[in-house]
């Protein structure tokens, strides 16, 4: 690819980083019924597309926008971190092939890298502990660290200040759903890809504006750094 200057890997977790076995479903379905949601029929199926087609935005904002009361999305949300907590030790958490290598050698090159996730930052350090990823990053962001989570740049634009990254046109940002593109794309952000590890495909992402698609953060890695001057 063309010269870059990226100095700030921004990567998502789930679907990009990290495979967690399906258990964002698993754990939505869970806080569905607890929130009211019949278990079976039309509104059930159109709530689950719904989580399908949002994958990757804030969890507690999906929520609010399925139920349309504060009080019941705060107790969905809830319910999603304690369904999502009491399974994490059932399914197998793991890296996505490669990412684990991909981070340091980002790193090791002087790129800085933050991981980003939809999830409260409770159910994000899970996940961190789990992978025994404390510190693998420079830095680590859950919305509420942020102010808004995906699609709205706030989360890319906190680690630019929180990194001292100089300019937006040094940020390249990977994940696996159309609002991880949005994110990027609002942040201004120079590359902005997608991985087909997780929720969407190639034809959504490349919709949604992405900048490239890549296999793997494995992928991404080596394109950032072939670019580097
Ligand atoms: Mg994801």
């Amino acid at each position: 690819m063309s010269e870059n200057n990226i100095a700030l890997a921004v990567l998502d977790m789930a679907g990009t980083t990290v495979a967690d076995g399906g258990l964002v479903l698993r754990a939505f379905d869970i806080a569905a019924t607890s929130a009211g949601i019949e278990t079976e029929g039309p509104q059930r199926a159109s709530a689950r597309q719904y989580v399908l087609d949002t994958m990757g935005q804030s969890k507690i904002a999906v929520f609010r926008a399925l139920l349309g009361d504060e009080g019941r999305a705060q107790a969905a949300n809830l319910a999603f971190e304690a369904a999502y907590d009491a399974v994490i030790d059932e399914v197998e958490i793991s890296p996505i092939p490669g990412a684990a290598e991909a981070i340091t050698a980002l790193r090791t090159a002087g790129v800085k890298v933050a991981l980003t996730t939809g999830f409260s930052r409770g159910t994000q350090d899970r996940l961190l502990n789990a992978l025994g990823w404390n510190e693998i990053a420079d830095l680590t962001l859950a919305p509420s660290d942020a102010g808004r989570g995906r699609p709205y740049p706030d989360m890319v634009l906190t680690a630019l200040l929180r990194l001292d990254v100089d300019a937006v046109d040094q940020i390249a940002v990977l994940g696996d759903t159309t609002s991880d593109i949005a994110s990027g794309l609002a942040a201004g952000a120079r590359i902005v890809a997608g991985a087909l590890t997780g929720a969407h495909d190639a034809a959504q992402l490349r919709a949604a504006g992405a900048t490239h698609v890549v296999a793997s953060v494995a992928e991404f890695a080596e394109l950032i750094l072939a670019g580097r001057t």
